[in-house]
Parts: structure tokens; sequence; C-alpha cells
């Protein structure tokens, strides 16, 4: 079967590394908060180019944790997308904001136009939680421009995207703060939960730091109700060690597959969204739009043949039950585009295990699937 997510290839690659690393931080008998998250917030800023990194016990946290260090207050109206993790809503929800949602483009990512339109309609909308979805980059030059002219404080959702760039620009790098993700699944996925927040700003680290920690300004002294959020230091010091140091070669393969996709698959009834040239995606995944009610047919030719697909994402967000009882949300025009998406998105297998077989296999299942 030629899986969505090769997590025992991924092992058989790093498994000597990761026992290293568990054996050193067993050793050290220091578990939580310690010299391997500093180290590994180092290299992770590093990598990034911004100054700051925390890490955080998982990529929602990042985003409810960066959230309230700009200042999100109870209230307070967000801008962001339909079609993305019900994590990046449900961030926004637990810090007592209001969702409000716009269309997205063609590429399934926020529509830029379609923000623009909210922000003028709406003034009191103070704060925006754009994603980064499939692992392209929104245009940041855009995304910077709606950030000035309406004083917005951006949160940008990298969960998908780490390493993404817009005209060489890496993602993240516009707004106030950077969420990302250590999910397994995600383009650098630890062995469990984490996630990060990234920022230029030093107020907003040092806010974020007590936040993750019970809002714990020194210690016993709690100066706001916090998380408890914190990034462990064996999931550190795997990401720092054997991990980090693998994703842009990962990033690589993922390209290549993505190009193989993208020339080889041939066929009316599966459309594969056009990605901008300034976009260097990461390619988190290789979404696809099987046109009319397709596929379930789709997804199952492709079963027979021996590949896993997957669908991102089925219900759009103001749809889900848990929104909708919670009432509090706005929904502007009728997210056509993303109804599309979800009614029709498929993702294709892409990972850095993929062989060149594997690849071909694919192309040729979509190419002859017969719609
Ligand atoms: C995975 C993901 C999240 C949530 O990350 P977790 O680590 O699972 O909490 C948020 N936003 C997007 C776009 C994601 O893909």
């Amino acid at each position: 079967m030629i899986v969505t997510n090769d997590f025992r290839s991924l092992w058989a690659e790093i498994g000597p590394e990761v026992l290293a690393a568990v054996e050193r931080v067993g050793r050290s008998g220091w578990y939580v908060l310690g010299r391997e998250v500093d180290e590994f917030e180092r290299r992770l800023a590093a990598s990034w180019g911004l100054p700051h990194a925390v890490g955080v016990a998982s990529g929602q946290d990042a985003i409810e944790i960066a959230l309230r260090s700009v200042g999100l207050r109870a209230g307070g109206k967000v801008l962001t997308t339909p079609l993305s993790a019900f994590a990046t809503t449900l961030a926004i929800a637990r810090c007592g904001g209001v969702p409000v949602f716009v269309d997205v483009d063609e590429r399934g990512l926020i529509d830029l136009d379609a923000c623009r339109e909210a922000l003028l309609a709406e003034p009191d909308i103070r704060h925006f939680v754009p994603v980064h979805l499939y692992g392209h980059a929104l245009d940041l030059d855009r995304l910077q421009a709606l950030q000035r002219s309406f004083a917005l404080t951006i949160v940008e959702d990298c969960a998908q995207a780490i390493g993404a760039r817009w005209r060489g620009r890496p993602v993240g790098t516009v707004g106030a703060a950077a969420a990302v993700s250590f999910y397994p699944t995600k383009n650098l996925g630890a062995l469990g939960d984490g996630g990060a927040v990234l920022t230029a700003e030093p107020s907003i680290a040092a806010r974020a730091r007590v936040l993750r920690h019970y809002g714990q300004s020194a210690t016993y002294v709690h100066d706001e109700l916090g998380l408890n959020s914190r990034l462990d230091e064996l999931q550190a010091a795997l990401l720092a060690d054997v991990l980090l140091p693998r994703v842009d070669a990962w990033t690589e393969r993922r390209r290549e597959v993505a190009r193989a996709y993208g020339t080889g698959i041939r066929n009316p009834a599966v459309k594969v969204p056009a990605v901008e040239a300034r976009s260097e995606s990461i390619w988190h995944l290789f979404p696809v739009l099987v046109e009319g009610s397709g596929r379930d047919r789709f997804r199952e030719h492709l079963r027979q043949r021996g590949i896993s697909s997957g669908e991102h994402y089925p219900r759009l967000i103001p749809d889900q039950k848990a929104l909708r009882d919670s009432g509090r949300f706005e929904v502007r025009g009728d997210l056509v585009r993303a109804r599309r998406y979800a009614e029709g998105e498929v993702s294709l297998p892409i990972h850095p295990y993929l062989s060149d077989d594997d690849v071909e296999r694919v192309v040729a299942a979509v190419s002859d699937w017969e719609g």
C-alpha cells in the first residue's frame, strides 16, 4: 500500500539516533522545559531567521498563546479561513475571540481580496489568523499591505508550512507572531505532540513563555490565567538532533514528487490546482479536485490500486456543530470556493519516502480514472 504518512520508514531512518537522544535526556534527569528545549528553540529560531521561538505543547496551543500574547481579548473579532484544521478556529474560540470567515481562493488558501472587503466593511476586526494551507505560502506582500492599511495584528498559522517562502521570504515573518505544529504528520513532525510560537518581538516571546507555564511570571507568582502547555525535553531533543537537520532534504524530495505529479497527471476529471511560482511551497499535502460528486469513487479507485488518500477538509469550520452551538462566529459571503474544496478535494500521498516507482503508480492511477 502507498500510504499517506510512512512512519515505519521514518523509524527505519531515525530509530538509532532517537534512542541515543532518549538516552541522553533520560540520564540528564530533567524532563520538562530545560536545556534541550532552550537549544531547540535557539536552533528553530535560527533556521527561520527570527530571534525568538517558544516551545509549547501543540500547534493549537501555539496559536492560542500567540493570540493572547499579541493582545486578543474576549469578544475580539478575528478574520480567518473556513478551510483549515478545526484547531485554527478552536484556538481563536478558546481566547474568547469571534472568528469571521471569508472565502478561499483557487488554491484553497484564504482569499486576500475577500479579506480586504471584510476589513473595509468591519473596521472592528483587529486580528487576523491566515493559514499557509497545504504547505503553500500566501502572498506575503499583500499580507503585509493589509496589515499596514488596517493596522491589523496578524498571527500566521504555519502548522503546514514550516520552511515555505514567498519570493524568498519565509512565511511567519509578516505577522506579529507565527505558530507551528510538530504533530507527527506535519513536515517537521515529532514522535508526539509539540508546537512553537515564533516572533521578532521580545515582549511577545516573553508573554508566551509566561502563558505556556500557568501564567507564572516568577515561581508561584501568577499574574494571569495561563495554560499548562510546555514542550518536553524528549520531543525537543528529537526535534533538535534528529528531525530539524533533515527537514530541508525531506522538503526537497516532496518538491520532486509534486513536480512529477504536476507534470504527469493528465485527467480532465481531476483538477490539479495551479500554484503560484512565487510561492515556494513545502508541499505538506498534494490536493487535487475531483469534478462533480465523484470523490468517493475516485478514492475507491485509488484504494483498489493500493493507494491511500486523504480529504482536507470535508466539512467547513463554520458548518461544524461545536461552532454552530457556540453561536459565536460570522460568515461573510457564500464561501463557494471553500465548499468546492470541502466537496471535491482529495489529497494524494506525498512524503519523502515515496519511491519513483510509487510516484509513477500514483500518476498512472489518477490519469486512468474515468470519472
Ligand atoms: C495541525 C494543524 C494545527 C494544529 O496543530 P496541533 O499540533 O495538532 O494542535 C493548526 N492549524 C493547522 C493548519 C494544522 O494543520
